[in-house]
């Protein structure tokens, strides 16, 4: 039943060996970039691309200011204490996402809390997170006597310091309403754009709707440079303190050794923001191949009836990092999973729900049905461009 996709497939990338989900590609420029920061001798965190690439890609998605991390999970961390995030906290996000998004949290001794995602955008839903804030959370103030309030857990106790979005496979969330939300309740929204370079609401890159974004260079993602991630934000201050933060938050100087505070060694080498620029500089033409990608999927499955192309969401513009169809149920995603893959194409279900994993299993949780729904029922394509 699925010969004809992976016949389609193997059209598509012209080949009848192994067809991976998402490979990087590598150009001339890239390799050159990469030797000129080795003959610079500058390979590790201070150099001349690792600015650079903070200027190019804060111009590229519109932030005021790019702060270039060595990977996007550590990237999530420091925003999410840049917004006030301490141990004894809780976190909203999404059960469907990568790990990471729930580990960034963990790693700062906090708790993530779960609400359900859109059938549609795959991501937070703007009227999950609205009915689970109602029935859940509380506006008190955090010690007697301060001012202003803080929101808390009915439940639990625990204050309720941060919402992090997710724009799932590079789809954008529904964005504009949860920022609305989180304004009502005074909740900081941190965006994990990690998979989202690319990826516009209306006129506005994501990641740049909350008070921090963050984006992800790993070797799978739209483009990379072997490990790397970004804080980007439109506000001068928060971008300072994440700079400071990420560099061991050393006070500049030109020999003594100062630092005002416990900081991070979490800036991106020189010699990764070499590759970088130059996979920067290839983004747009990168871009025009993964919508070609998308386009043509989903044109195979407009004539198909048991597949359903997962389209950008209306007025958004997705990079389409891993093109994504919903099956009918579990068992035709599991035999289209099988077919594929023994095939020598690789696909690959959605994540684990993060409330399935033993170490997010006791965390808070609201009705999870439509995460539920999506986890039976997609599967990613392969979805790499050809050069
Ligand atoms: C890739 C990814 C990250 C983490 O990025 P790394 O650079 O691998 O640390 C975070 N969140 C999501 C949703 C991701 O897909």
């Amino acid at each position: 039943m699925y010969n004809d996709l992976i016949n389609f497939i193997r059209e598509l990338y012209g080949t009848d060996q192994f067809i991976p989900l998402h490979a990087p590609t590598f150009s001339q420029k890239d390799k050159d970039y990469v030797m000129d920061a080795i003959d610079s001798t500058f390979v590790s965190s201070v150099g001349e691309y690792v600015n650079r690439f903070e200027q190019d890609l804060a111009a590229f998605t519109g932030a005021a200011r790019a702060v270039a991390t060595v990977n996007g999970t550590c990237a999530l961390q420091v925003a999410l204490r840049l917004v006030g995030v301490e141990s004894t906290d809780e976190v909203i996000t999404q059960p469907l996402t990568f790990a990471a998004t729930a580990n960034a949290i963990a790693h700062l001794g906090a708790a993530p809390v779960f609400v359900d995602v859109d059938k549609d955008s795959m991501g937070l839903s703007p009227d999950a997170l609205e009915i689970w804030l109602k029935e859940n959370a509380v506006f008190k103030a955090k010690a007697k006597n301060s001012q202003p309030q803080s929101v808390f857990n009915k439940t639990t106790g625990r204050r309720i310091a941060a919402i992090v979005p997710m724009h799932t496979f590079g789809h954008p969330c529904r964005i504009e309403r949860i920022v609305a939300i989180a304004k009502a309740w005074s909740i900081p929204v941190v965006e994990d754009a990690a998979e989202a370079i690319g990826s516009w609401s209306k006129q506005t890159h994501c990641g740049l709707f909350g008070d921090l974004g963050i984006l992800s260079f790993n070797g799978n993602k739209t483009i990379t440079c072997g490990g790397g991630g970004a804080i980007l934000t439109q506000d001068d201050t928060l971008a300072d303190r994440a700079k400071h933060l990420t560099t061991t938050a050393k006070v500049p100087h030109p020999w003594e050794f100062d630092h005002d505070e416990i900081g991070y060694n979490y800036r991106l080498p020189n010699l990764n923001a070499a590759l970088a620029c130059a996979q920067l500089e290839r983004l747009p033409d990168i871009l025009k191949q993964k919508h070609e990608i998308a386009r043509a999927y989903q044109a195979f499955l407009a004539s198909r009836n048991w597949g359903q192309f997962m389209a950008e969401p209306h007025g958004t513009q997705s990079n389409y990092w891993l093109c994504t169809i919903a099956l009918a149920d579990r068992a035709a995603r599991d035999a289209l999973l099988d077919a594929t893959n023994t095939a020598g194409v690789m696909t690959r279900p959605a994540w684990k729900l993060m409330p399935d994993l033993a170490m997010y299993a006791a965390c808070v949780s609201g009705p999870l049905e439509n995460a539920r729904w999506l986890q039976d029922r997609i599967v990613n394509l392969p979805s790499s461009v050809r050069s």
